[in-house]
């Protein structure tokens, strides 16, 4: 099985790019942005990758600072996004859409975060066999005024680059910000058509929850919390809920495995997609993720296939890009014993 998974051409539809670095990947980023690894390097390594079983959300958020302050540079960030490209590739990830918030400091503006983004996508795209997009993040932590500027450079760079930027997502630590503050900045993205990928439900926050489903989304992130009116009401929307196990499990917002939401999901044949979240953060990878699936829930191989081919049905990609996926995926498959 574990086999079968590895080769399965998989779309990731939930990745930030700054939580998506594997530890070897962040030492090649190291060496390449400081020249050589120091000892205090390794060891801020082993500190970001130990994450205990059961830490709790707040925590997770923590470890993101580390990353930060290596993709901090222009040189940085493009490496960076590369080798992220690079190891989905490796995993035979046929798409990805990646997620990250433009942050501005001493070495770049916003607008500069992005454009290095973009361009470092567009090399990779050449360097490796995946479609890649960009869904710039608005992190709910920030003020009000930092959202409108990252949705005007959305629909800015979305208008020269609309193969790349497709969408919005709404991230960040959910204990922070009121969800209904950044509604106008949300509307105005909608308003250009970009998509709508929500963090919602990842806490018990009924109001919240009940703001989100009624301004509408695209696609639902986690939705660890939801009701049972919650999902009766995403499935009615035929809106996929982004199931990202280990990180669930990892972040303890999810008690165990056994008891992951993507088994209801399943059973009410609902629509979901599974992801990573943040795969270097939480020591996984798609292929890991499916592989829990089936060890967990006894997926088998069709439905792993059903999954994949659920997951391009909601990816932000064109007409043409679903259908040569799916293509690409029955092909593998028909060589493969069901
Ligand atoms: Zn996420």
């Amino acid at each position: 099985m574990l086999k079968f998974l590895r080769g399965l051409p998989k779309v990731e539809l939930h990745a930030h790019l700054n939580g998506s670095l594997n530890t070897d990947s962040i030492r090649e980023l190291a060496e390449k942005v400081y020249g050589a690894q120091t000892a205090d390097f390794s060891t801020l390594c082993e500190q970001f990758v130990k994450f205990e079983k059961g830490a709790k959300l707040d925590e997770c958020f923590e470890k993101f600072g580390f990353v930060h302050k290596l993709t901090a540079t222009k040189q940085g960030l493009e490496y960076a996004t590369e080798l992220v490209i690079r190891d989905f590739a490796k995993d035979h990830v046929i798409y990805v859409e990646l997620r990250t918030t433009p942050k501005a400091n001493e070495h770049m503006s916003r607008r500069a975060y992005l454009q290095t983004v973009l361009d470092a996508i567009k090399s990779a795209r050449d360097l490796y066999e995946i479609r890649v997009k960009l869904l710039p993040s608005i992190n709910r932590g920030e003020p009000i005024e930092v959202a409108e500027e990252i949705v005007a450079l959305a629909i800015e760079f979305a208008s020269t680059e609309p193969d790349i930027i497709v969408g919005i997502d709404f991230s960040g630590n959910p204990n922070q910000g009121k969800f209904k503050d950044f509604m106008p900045a949300l509307s105005e993205a909608k308003k250009h058509d970009l998509k709508l990928a929500l963090h919602c439900a990842e806490v018990d926050n009924p109001l919240e929850i009940r703001e989100m489903i009624k301004f509408g989304m695209s696609r639902c992130g986690h939705g660890t919390y939801l009701t049972e009116s919650g999902y009766e009401h995403l499935k009615e929307e035929n809106i996929p809920i982004e199931c990202c196990l280990t990180s669930n499990i990892k972040s303890g917002t999810v008690a165990n495995i056994g008891v992951h939401h993507l088994k209801q999901l399943m059973e009410a044949d609902a629509p979901k997609v599974l992801c990573t979240d943040d795969s270097g953060v939480f020591d996984t990878t798609l292929t890991d993720e499916f592989f829990l699936a089936t060890e967990t829930f006894g997926l088998t191989r069709s439905q792993c296939i059903a999954l994949t081919m659920e997951a391009v049905e909601h990816a932000f990609a064109t007409r043409e890009e679903k259908l040569l996926m799916k293509m690409q995926i029955y092909s593998y498959t028909r060589r493969q014993p069901l």
